[in-house]
């Protein structure tokens, strides 16, 4: 599920991040997004078994702990018992490294973490997460293995897209390795999903299964992710749409056209708004 419409992150390999932020998604509009997929899915109302929705990741539009509040809002709702009751341990929010925001996120949601890695020096990082230039890998690292309720059974999912000649060789996957020691983790392997005008192109298949050979000899789960959805742009990182944020003078302009702003006449007086 998505947190914003748009994003202010522009992860270089990323076509969501092309558009710029629209604004942050409501505690409903998350919600609303799980409803949407369980509908769809027949779910409703919700069975106690054999659900085929299982898991949620928060990991489409958006850097979610850029919108903390309505996340842990929406995670409440869907792990609560009156609500949708599905388990904290599966709901996973991703996040490309917002260091200061890791400990509140653990604390107020209990949710799993997954961390948008994709490099494992903060040179080729810098280029790819260009948030990294403020949140570098070291201190990204040391706020990880700090996250609250680590452990073997709530592992931190790594996220490693697989660039052509970027970032995908066997040197880069025991650097991976030897970065990752010690955090009880799994990684996603992500074949890249091009998009008209990027500067990447997805790895030889060759080379993600070397990849995630040395990663497997090394004792780590490493699951290459199917691309789904790349034939209508709706693949992981192509999640740009046509909205665009509406400048407040548009905006004041269509609401007059509707009669929806209240005029001045009708405006509460000082002091008595809500
Ligand atoms: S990968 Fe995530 S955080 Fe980075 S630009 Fe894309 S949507 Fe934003």
């Amino acid at each position: 599920v998505s947190s914003q419409v748009g994003c202010t992150l522009n992860c270089t390999f990323c076509h969501t991040g092309t558009q710029p932020l629209v604004r942050n998604l409501t505690a409903a509009e998350i919600v609303a997004q799980v409803q949407v997929a369980r509908d769809e899915l027949g779910e409703w109302p919700s069975p106690k078994e054999d659900r085929r929705l299982s898991n949620i990741v928060f990991m489409g539009m958006g850097e979610p702990l850029y919108n903390l509040d309505s996340v842990a809002d929406a995670i409440d709702i869907i792990a609560d018992n009156e609500g949708i009751a599905i388990s904290r341990r599966r709901i996973t929010v991703s996040t490309s490294g917002v260091v200061p925001e890791l400990r509140a996120l653990g604390e107020r949601t209990q949710a799993m973490l997954a961390i948008s890695l994709h490099a494992t020096n903060d040179a080729l990082r810098d280029e790819l997460v260009p948030l990294n230039r403020k949140y570098p890998i070291a201190g990204l690292m040391a706020g990880i293995r700090a996250y609250p309720g680590l452990g073997n059974a709530r592992r931190v999912t790594f996220e490693y897209v697989m660039l052509k000649g970027v970032n995908d060789s066997p040197a880069e996957a025991r650097a991976l390795v030897k970065l990752l020691s010690g955090v009880p983790a799994k990684i996603n392997l992500i074949p890249f999903n091009p998009w008209p005008g990027s500067p990447y192109a997805c790895s030889d298949w060759g080379a993600i299964e070397a990849f995630a050979a040395v990663l497997n000899r090394a004792g780590y789960a490493s699951p290459i992710r199917t691309p789904r959805g790349r034939d209508i742009l709706a693949a992981c990182g192509q999640l740009k749409s046509d909205s665009e944020k509406e400048r407040a003078s548009v905006r004041r302009a269509r609401e007059r056209a509707a009669g929806l702003q209240k005029t001045p006449e009708a405006a509460p007086a000082p002091g008595n708004e809500p």
